[in-house]
């Protein structure tokens, strides 16, 4: 890969980065997707997906990653496990410097979604991987039959409590605001499962244990009280911090770290384009990030063509 210069350079294998891939495949464009973890992004980690428009059965998140990918690489998409750690985007052809080397690209769509944003209260770094959780899916079945908490109020804390419910003997919902965010179907199945319980107007403050963890200082807001909650597992779902830490200085990021875009997905940089949750103002739904994936892919085919916008 290290040789080479391609027309696309795809940087992240979510669903964004796999759907432009499949597009600037099949207009005929030397394309490679770079991912530095696990194929697939944030979804396969999903328990069910039941919101992706005309899987109305819905699908494993893991299911639906698999198949978003296969239908890239079925189309010549060439995917390599590297982790992308800096760019010189005003060359041509742009330098994307990896943990395996440089290669060169004409153009590049940033696809690198988000990780997940920590609480930042005290004990929650040294009881992360000994209690303290960002993935139901990959750890729920740690604590069967123990008591557990989810803090956020968005879709993927929901899905998060859902999931343990599988496993653990409680699930509290601690969510900071009266109302939660997560679309009123996800509200109503979280609610008809008997194991799950909800603390609103409730942050955490701390989280203490032994070795491991064994409870969440929890403030309830409206009367300021604080106590312990005991947990075995805390699993942090509120909200994720866009991957662009190897961007600053090449880019324009915003006060999130998001990169700002035109309705085209073009950045500050010509023939750079960014693609989902990377990207100010994302709706952060694997349909829109799909949907960015393929703009950005039209019009990254239509600046190589020097076409400009239709
Ligand atoms: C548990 C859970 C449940 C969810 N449920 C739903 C749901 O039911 N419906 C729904 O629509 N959405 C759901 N979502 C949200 C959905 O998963 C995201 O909106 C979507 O995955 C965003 O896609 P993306 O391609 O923009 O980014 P991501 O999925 O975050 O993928 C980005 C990829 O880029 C890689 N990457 C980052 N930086 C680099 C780098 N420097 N070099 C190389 N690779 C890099 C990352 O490793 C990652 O694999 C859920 C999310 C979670 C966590």
């Amino acid at each position: 890969m290290a040789d080479q210069s391609w027309d696309v350079l795809i940087v992240g294998g979510g669903p964004a980065g796999f759907a432009a891939g499949l597009y600037a495949c099949r207009a005929g464009l030397r394309t490679v997707l770079l991912e530095k973890a696990t194929f697939g992004g944030q979804i396969a980690n999903a328990e069910r997906v039941e919101n992706y428009p005309g899987l109305a059965e819905g699908i494993s998140g893991y299911d639906l990653s698999l198949q978003l990918r296969q239908h890239a690489l079925k189309y010549g998409l060439r995917a390599v496990t590297a982790e992308v750690t800096a760019v010189a985007l005003r060359e041509d052809p742009k330098v994307v410097t990896t943990s395996s080397g440089a290669t060169r690209a004409r153009t590049v769509i940033f696809a690198g979604g988000g990780d997940p944003q920590p609480l930042g209260v005290p004990g929650e770094a040294k009881y992360t991987g000994k209690g303290v959780s960002t993935c139901a899916t990959c750890d729920g079945p740690l604590f069967q039959d123990q008591p557990v908490a989810v803090v956020g109020g968005g879709d993927t804390a929901l899905d998060e409590a859902i999931t343990l419910t599988a496993y653990a003997s409680s699930v509290t919902v601690i969510h900071r605001r009266r109302e939660l965010r997560a679309a009123h179907a996800l509200q109503e199945k979280a609610r008809a499962e008997p194991k799950v319980q909800f603390l609103l107007e409730t942050t955490v403050q701390a989280v203490r244990g032994d070795g491991l963890l064994q409870a969440a200082v929890v403030q309830d807001l409206a009367t300021g009280e604080e106590r312990e909650l005991p947990v075995a597992g805390l699993f942090v779902c509120i909200g994720h911090a866009p991957n662009t830490g190897y961007l600053a200085g090449a880019l324009p990021l915003d006060k999130g770290g998001h990169i700002p875009v035109n309705l085209w997905l073009e950045t500050a940089a010509p023939g750079v384009f960014a693609a989902g949750e990377i990207r100010q103002h994302s709706a952060k739904q694997v349909a829109t990030a799909v949907g960015d994936g393929v703009t950005a892919a039209i019009a990254a085919t239509r600046y190589l063509r020097s076409e400009g916008h239709p």
